[in-house]
């Protein structure tokens, strides 16, 4: 079995601890046969967050010299919040050293990080709506591979309040989205943070990596989402077993934003 684990942050994510070298050095530790390094850009913060890449890119180029023969390494990066501004998106994605891009969605407009907001005094059916309705836009803008943790905001919401709510019945909508994502010939990622935080399910559940299987979708990457060295490749199998139990006999791991598919 291979392991490719397409969602790892270093110290130039915001929130990341370890150097690239770290990271490789646990990745084969791990006996893992690749990663994609997909340090934060967050388009809200502007201009600025394309410095992220241009570190990183540098730490990439040495890290292969390293581990060259023994680690596929890619250079990514996780796009927060894309549809907030298009054209600032367009910039980064067009990077030409870029092997993946994780499209993610942390915060609606105007909005804090679900990770803070205080789930008891929100409008939860609101804010799952908002949830969707960027989520959707953020997918018909396309600067994207892959969508990174769908229902992020179910890690907090959920673990938050005493009234779990039902995702099931926002179903219908992301059903759309999951069918715009197979249509533009895009995918998910199966991030196991989830697994490895002790929430119980991958994001997104098995559940829903069946509907954007049964939406056409093709392509799923697995990522452990590790912000330290310890979290690189963790629960890899938990997700392989999801990918199975979906009815994926591959998944992907990405080089120059192409897909390569490998056997679960
Ligand atoms: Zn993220």
């Amino acid at each position: 079995m291979t392991y490719y684990d397409s969602h790892v942050h270093s110290k130039h994510s915001k929130d990341g601890v370890p150097s690239v070298d770290v990271i490789c050095e646990r990745a084969v530790l791990m006996g893992l046969n690749g990663i994609a390094i997909t340090d934060h850009v967050d388009i809200d913060l502007g201009e600025s967050e394309l410095e992220v890449l241009r570190k990183l890119n540098d730490d990439v180029s040495a890290a292969r010299e390293k581990y060259g023969g023994r680690l596929e390494i890619a250079m990514g990066v996780e796009l927060g919040e894309g549809n907030h501004d298009p054209s600032l998106a367009e910039k980064v994605v067009s990077l030409g050293s870029l092997d993946f891009v994780i499209g993610s969605l942390h915060r609606q407009r105007e909005r804090k990080d679900y990770y803070y907001l205080d789930y008891e005094r929100e409008d939860l059916d609101d804010l799952m709506r908002g949830y969707y309705r960027e989520l959707r836009e953020m997918v018909r803008g396309g600067r994207f591979d892959v969508v990174g943790h769908i229902n992020y905001q179910a890690r907090y919401m959920n673990a938050a309040t005493r009234a779990k709510l039902d995702l099931s019945l926002y179903y219908n909508v992301l059903r759309e989205i999951l069918e715009d994502t197979a249509r533009a010939g895009k995918g998910i990622e199966i991030n196991t943070s989830g697994l490895w935080r002790g929430l119980g399910f991958t994001l997104p559940t098995l559940e829903v990596v069946r509907m954007f299987r049964d939406a056409g979708g093709e392509i799923v990457t697995t990522g452990s989402d590790a912000h330290r060295a310890e979290h690189v490749g963790l629960k890899l199998d938990g997700a392989v077993e999801c990918l199975r139990a979906a009815g994926f006999r591959r998944y992907a791991f990405f080089k120059e934003r192409e897909p390569f598919f490998h056997d679960v």
